[in-house]
């Protein structure tokens, strides 16, 4: 008999997995797979992620898996502006494959949600017709999927920020609090959950819990009531500092002085070289303040290979010279005291990845770091490239400028010493989900992140 036979109430025959017992004949339900798709439309490139769940479980912590990525061919959806019709239909391919992962009983009542960011938020201040354009036509190819459209939107550079925060600490179970863990936080006050830093193209956050958080700056506070515990969690995101609009924000400062149309980068490795287009330079809103007119068209660029020079020029992209409130990090925002870990991802990872610094368990020291970054930038361009042949030119001329940057952010920026910086750590993954803001943006619009700690089940079945 199948005695055991106890599907959840969103469970049908269609997504049941069963498990027969041999010799008695029982059968017991395994588990019943719910999905749910997020959209992460970048600055530089989109990514479909699917996540699956137990659905009699969807409020437990940790359930949620990612069990697919697809990246998107071609550029982000705010380098459709000029195309905006294509926008939608870029994303075709990863909705296939979407299609192919789920199994299509579900596909109804699966959710997509498509978030985009900084990128998104650039061209919204640039040219708001054309990104609501974009925005129209990915919405358009999302309803006509056979999915349950939810939404495609900017989301706020809080909410990255927040999201990313949700995601990280949710996969390292750092919401879960059971038996002597609960006890030891209760009696303590150790921190207990980890802080988040992401680093995209077009922007970054830093996202922690603080408990020296004053009301010195409401705009970066957030309170969340997760699991029976209540959160205040500091945020900022800084638009213009991603790592490709801090590049273009450093080149629109050398730009103010060269005299040539040729210039000298201390960040690019020597023997480089690139020519970059001065017509639609400042149109970008991460240069426009720095507008001026040249007696050329075209800057030639020539590699110098120093990081030392490199990283002087890059710090004066923070400015710390003024700051109304108790503590800043730069540009006169609030930065509370950092404190506990922090999970660093999306483009602190691929860098620090490339340049094999991310060790763990046991994170390297800061003078390490700094010197590994400093040999990589002086080894001529011809070298870097046949070593490392496989990599696409494009990040491989800028892994350079790219550590350097990261180093100028965490140290002048934000004020990590090398007291501190073994509290940072670089994290693509954990366990088999991406670290990035899209897992909690799905666990929060789906509801599966109670305020309340669930009461254990009288029974447990199977
Ligand atoms: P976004 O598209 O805004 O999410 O930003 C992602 C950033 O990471 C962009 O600056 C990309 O150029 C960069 N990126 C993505 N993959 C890699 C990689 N493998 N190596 C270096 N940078 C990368």
């Amino acid at each position: 008999a199948d005695g055991l036979r106890v599907p959840g109430p969103r469970c049908t025959e269609a997504n049941t997995h069963w498990v027969w017992f041999g010799a008695s004949g029982g059968v017991v339900t395994l588990f019943c797979p719910q999905y749910g798709i997020v959209l992460d439309a970048g600055s530089s490139h989109t990514n479909l992620y699917v996540y699956e769940w137990p659905a009699e479980k969807e409020n437990d912590t940790g359930v949620v898996k990612q069990v697919e990525v697809c990246k998107v061919e071609g550029p982000g959806i705010s380098g459709y502006s000029h195309a905006t019709e294509e926008a939608g239909p870029s994303l075709a391919q990863c909705l296939q494959q979407a299609k192919e992962v789920i199994p299509s009983a579900q596909h109804k009542e699966t959710p997509v949600y498509l978030g985009a960011t900084a990128g998104m938020r650039l061209l919204r201040l640039q040219n708001k017709s054309a990104a609501d354009k974009v925005l129209s036509s990915v919405e358009n190819t999302l309803r006509l999927a056979p999915f349950n459209f939810q939404g495609a939107r900017i989301i706020t550079g809080q909410e990255e920020g927040a999201y990313g925060w949700i995601t990280i600490n949710y996969l390292l179970g750092n919401f879960k609090q059971s038996g002597w863990k609960k006890l030891l936080h209760s009696l303590t006050s150790l921190s207990e959950t980890s802080g988040a830093l992401d680093l995209g193209g077009a922007s970054t956050q830093i996202t922690f819990v603080s408990k020296d958080l004053s009301l010195e700056s409401p705009e970066n506070q957030l309170y969340f009531r997760l699991y029976g515990k209540d959160y205040q969690v500091y945020t900022h995101s800084f638009l213009c500092y991603g790592k490709d609009q801090a590049l273009q924000q450093k080149l629109a400062r050398d730009l103010q002085t060269v005299e040539s149309s040729s210039l000298l980068d201390p960040c690019f490795h020597q023997g480089y070289q690139r020519t970059i287009n001065i017509s639609d330079f400042f149109k970008n809103p991460c240069t426009s303040d720095k507008k001026k007119e040249l007696p050329f068209r075209q800057l030639y660029i020539e590699g110098e290979g120093d990081y030392q020079k490199c990283r002087e020029n890059i710090q004066t992209l923070f400015n710390k010279t003024h700051c109304p409130y108790s503590s800043c990090s730069f540009n006169g925002i609030y930065l509370p005291p950092l404190q506990g870990d922090f999970g660093a991802f999306s483009a602190f990872y691929f860098v620090m990845n490339f340049l094999n610094l991310t060790s763990e368990p046991h994170p390297l020291a800061l003078n390490k770091v700094t010197s590994t970054i400093e040999s990589f930038c002086a080894r001529p361009w011809q070298e870097v490239k046949t070593a490392y042949h496989h990599i696409k030119e494009k990040y491989l001329s800028e892994y350079c400028f790219s550590g350097a940057y990261i180093l100028s952010l965490l140290e002048n920026g934000y004020e990590f010493t090398e007291e501190n910086w073994q509290m940072i750590h670089f994290l693509g993954k954990i366990g088999s989900s991406d670290a990035g803001w899209t897992l909690g943006y799905m666990l929060n619009l789906t509801n599966m992140i109670p305020a309340e700690e669930p009461a254990e089940p009288p029974l447990s079945h199977g």
